[in-house]
């Protein structure tokens, strides 16, 4: 067989922050050094700033930064009494820190299935894994797609269950033209350099529109002191420093412009895949959900073959995730087995994610593209 050379030479990876970095070298180093500056770096006028400025973005109330997207859940279930005895219910195909999150906050996690076309939580089961202890569900936006959160939030009504969303890889994404995150009691946010919206670290966000809630996330995430030395609740230490805080808001600002660039990228995915045999392409939103392609995850039978093809080829591919939650041998203890969820059982076996970030020219997607129609045998 003969090998397609590699243009460039250069590998393409899922996701490739040195070239992000590169756009916005210069006010990233502004902003970096007016902290330095300062002499300020912890709970300071920027993580305010940004605060605010995040707050008006997605139209909620109240933002309040904190250390990551796990401690963001975390603090999120804390801030609703939840924790020892309690029940949170979240989808397995999840990434993990959506229910060590739960763990966390001394609760333990419970799983329900997924819907097999948006690969995000089965609103229709949720039903059957809800018991006597259950008080939250956790709803993910999976991949940077807005879940059926109106289902969600009909189903937890019905039986008095809070809901905190997942929005960590859903940044700016909204359903019926609401942002994600804003739905629920309270919305978690990360900004893992990965995600829509990534620092030069780690970095999180909870927003809500309770005063009384936004209140409570402000003393957890400060050891509970509501001033100095007096604490009111047992917090622990989970803040934004000024330094992340700065940062994100030079990308906040282009946040939309990123997010336009994904859904670019993931049409002229879809424009260039189309209709080759059982290979089955992500949702790509409508009237209800606009969704910010975090990811770009395609299905595949046979998926190792084919990402073994791109990776001889320079292309990275992943897998998002390789094995569902309920299957971890950290949660064994939970007592699940094989076949207790079979649509996230069967996904898992066949996803890949395709590279997708701002700066991956339509080129490469063309290229990238060209490989699997090659792979599966139809003609450019
Ligand atoms: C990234 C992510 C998290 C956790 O965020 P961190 O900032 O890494 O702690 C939680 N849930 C999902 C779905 C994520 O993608």
């Amino acid at each position: 067989m003969k090998r397609i050379k590699n243009i460039t030479g250069k590998r393409i990876l899922v996701s490739d922050l040195s070239r992000g970095h590169s756009a916005s070298k210069d006010q990233i180093e502004r902003a970096i050094l007016r902290v330095l500056d300062s002499g300020w770096y912890v709970l300071g006028l920027e993580l305010e700033a940004f605060e605010r400025e995040f707050a008006r973005y997605n139209g909620s109330r109240y933002a309040v930064g904190v250390a990551s997207g796990t401690e963001a859940i975390q603090i999120a279930l804390m801030a609703l009494g939840i924790g020892r005895g309690d029940e949170v219910i979240t989808i397995p195909n999840t990434a993990i820190p959506t229910a060590m999150a739960i763990v966390a906050a001394g609760a333990t996690p419970r799983f329900v299935d997924v819907r097999e076309d948006t690969q995000n939580i089965d609103e229709t089961k949720l039903k059957e894994s809800i018991t006597k202890k259950t008080k939250a569900i956790i709803p993910v936006h999976l991949y940077g797609n807005p879940c059926e959160i109106e289902g969600v939030l009909r189903i937890a009504g019905q039986h008095g269950l809070y809901v905190v969303e997942d929005a960590c890889q859903a940044h700016g994404a909204s359903y019926n033209g609401k942002k994600v995150g804003t739905f629920g009691d309270l919305g978690a946010f990360s900004f893992y350099p990965t995600k829509n919206l990534g620092c030069y670290g780690d970095g999180g966000m909870i927003v809500t529109d309770d005063r009384k809630l936004a209140e409570t996330v402000k003393l957890l995430r400060n050891y509970g002191q509501k001033t100095r030395y007096a604490c009111d609740m047992e917090g622990i230490n989970s803040r934004l420093d000024e330094i992340q805080a700065a940062i994100l808001r030079v990308k906040l600002r282009r946040l939309n412009s990123f997010n336009k660039r994904r859904r670019h990228i993931a049409a002229l995915y879809q424009k260039c895949l189309a209709e080759m045999g059982e290979m089955r392409l992500p949702m790509i939103g409508d009237n209800t959900r606009q969704g910010v392609f975090h990811l770009y995850v395609i299905r595949c039978q046979k998926r190792d073959a084919l990402r073994s093809f791109l990776a001889k080829r320079g292309i990275e591919t992943q897998i998002h995730y390789p094995v569902p939650l309920h299957l971890q041998k950290a949660f064994a203890h939970l007592g699940y087995s094989r076949g207790d969820f079979p649509v996230a059982e069967k996904l898992v076996r066949e996803i890949l994610s395709l590279p997708i970030f701002p700066e991956l020219t339509d080129r490469e997607v063309v290229r990238i593209s060209a490989l699997i129609r090659k792979w599966y045998g139809y003609p450019r």
